[in-house]
């Protein structure tokens, strides 16, 4: 049983008490069962703007927007139009639209390094994909991955560092065998010279670098100045294909995503997140040569079902049109808005803490020290996250359940739903002040 918090929510109590039946931990992905955080999950039954509605009737400012895809707030009318009348024509054909294409010039238009495009069904996918076309291409066998970022739950990316500075993944869960690991490298982010003695050692058997254009699954680390590009001279000296996982800040962080604030031209990015506008849909793509290896074009094997499913396109696109300048300056004000209120909120209740943005995307660490890698970032106090969390959460604001994790805004928070944030923090700074660290 999950802990008990007075404000617990009993209609949520019930459903989690069912889903843990027959669902494992009561939940489709982890991070949803706040094992983190305490106390019970809440089962969310709409969204509108800014703002969620929990199964007790309760309404949350949404801080979290599905972890990231609705840039637009929830059930934007254009979006929710878009894809109804996509689905009254039909929810998959099992052949190609022309959403798909029009979907792919979207995003081929946007990323000016992307020259052709494969969709996906999930972020994981995309990064799996990229892995295997990097791998084709090259003839080689080896991965380096930075330890803190996290690409979905692609088997060769669930590697964790050893102890020592750039290692052999070892398996981070069971199921992923030694094998899948040792041909994974992990090396701590922002740190260049560690990426290069890799090369040294092993340069003519890395077939990729993979890194998360800027880090946000660690809480938000954003690269260093020069890092990106830094990659991408060490993956062009040793003819390694350097692979830019944008799911994340694809779009979300400027109209071009990441690449258009820091320009480096990965050989390969992979999309989710916004660009779906809250289906499931993805993508991977980058330089035509590259992708010319791919099925059918090419000898790299990749398929899917419902790959460009229809209904998923439309929300995409429908989301991408509707991502005009105005959209991301909204976004990018409301995101500096809450980074200086919760600043200011913490510093006034005397509590340690880093916030750290990559363009709009943000987040606090409870640490005295500025986050460059994942070892700064595990070396704070979830406890004081934890209290902060559950104060947010009894004020009506809806935060990541969990420290390591990214805040997201949309254009559709506007001054009421920032208000409730701003009075919410006082009281949550003070909860994390007395929280027992
Ligand atoms: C969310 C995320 C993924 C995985 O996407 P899913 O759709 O959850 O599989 C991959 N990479 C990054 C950087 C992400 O943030």
């Amino acid at each position: 049983m999950a802990v008990t918090f007075p404000y617990d929510a009993p209609q949520s109590l019930a459903l989690f008490e069912r889903a843990s039946a027959v669902i494992p931990g009561g939940v489709n992905s982890p991070v949803r069962a706040f094992r983190a955080v305490g106390g019970t999950p809440r089962f969310m039954v709409s969204g509108r703007g800014p703002y969620l509605m929990d199964a007790d009737g309760r309404e949350y400012v949404d801080l979290v927007c599905s972890w990231g895809p609705l840039i637009l707030g929830h059930a934007f009318g254009p979006v929710v139009e878009a894809v109804q009348r996509a689905a009254a024509h039909g929810l998959s054909f099992g052949t190609p639209t022309a959403g798909e294409v029009d979907l792919a010039e979207a995003i081929v238009a946007r990323v000016e390094p992307v020259q052709q495009v494969r969709l996906v069904n999930s972020g994981t996918e995309a990064t799996m994909s990229a892995i295997r076309l990097a791998r084709g291409v090259s003839g080689r066998r080896m991965v380096v991955k930075f330890a803190g970022c996290y690409h979905g739950h692609v088997d060769a990316l669930l590697a964790a560092a050893g102890s020592g500075l750039a290692t052999f993944g070892v398996p981070d869960t069971p199921g992923v065998t030694g094998a899948q690991a040792t041909d994974t490298v992990v090396v701590p982010y922002n740190d260049v010279d560690a990426v290069e003695k890799v090369f040294v050692d092993y340069g003519d058997q890395i077939a990729c670098v993979i890194t998360e254009a800027a880090a946000g699954n660690m809480g938000v680390v954003p690269p260093l100045d020069g890092f990106n590009a830094g990659l991408k001279g060490i993956c062009a000296q040793y003819g390694s294909l350097l692979i830019s996982d944008e799911v994340m800040t694809g779009f979300r962080v400027s109209a071009a995503g990441w690449y258009g604030l820091d320009p480096v031209d990965a050989d390969l990015f992979t999309f989710g997140k916004v660009m779906s506008g809250g289906l499931p849909a993805a993508a991977f793509g980058g330089r035509a040569d590259v992708m010319a290896s791919l099925a059918p074009a090419g000898p790299v094997y990749q398929a899917g079902t419902l790959s460009g499913n229809p209904v998923a396109v439309a929300a995409g696109l429908a989301t991408l049109a509707h991502c005009t300048p105005e959209v991301y300056r909204r976004v990018d004000e409301v995101s500096l808005t809450v980074q200086r209120a919760v600043g200011a909120a913490l510093t006034e209740a005397g509590v340690e803490h880093t916030v750290q943005a990559a363009g709009s995307m943000f987040s606090v660490f409870f640490a005295d020290h500025p986050v460059v890698n994942y070892a700064d970032a595990r070396a704070q106090d979830t406890a004081r996250y934890t209290a902060f969390f559950h104060a947010m959460l009894a004020r009506g604001v809806y935060l990541p359940p969990s420290a390591y994790e990214s805040w997201f805004v949309s254009a559709a928070h506007d001054q009421a739903a920032v208000d409730r944030i701003l009075d919410a923090l006082p009281y949550a700074a003070r909860a994390a002040a007395e929280a027992a660290s």
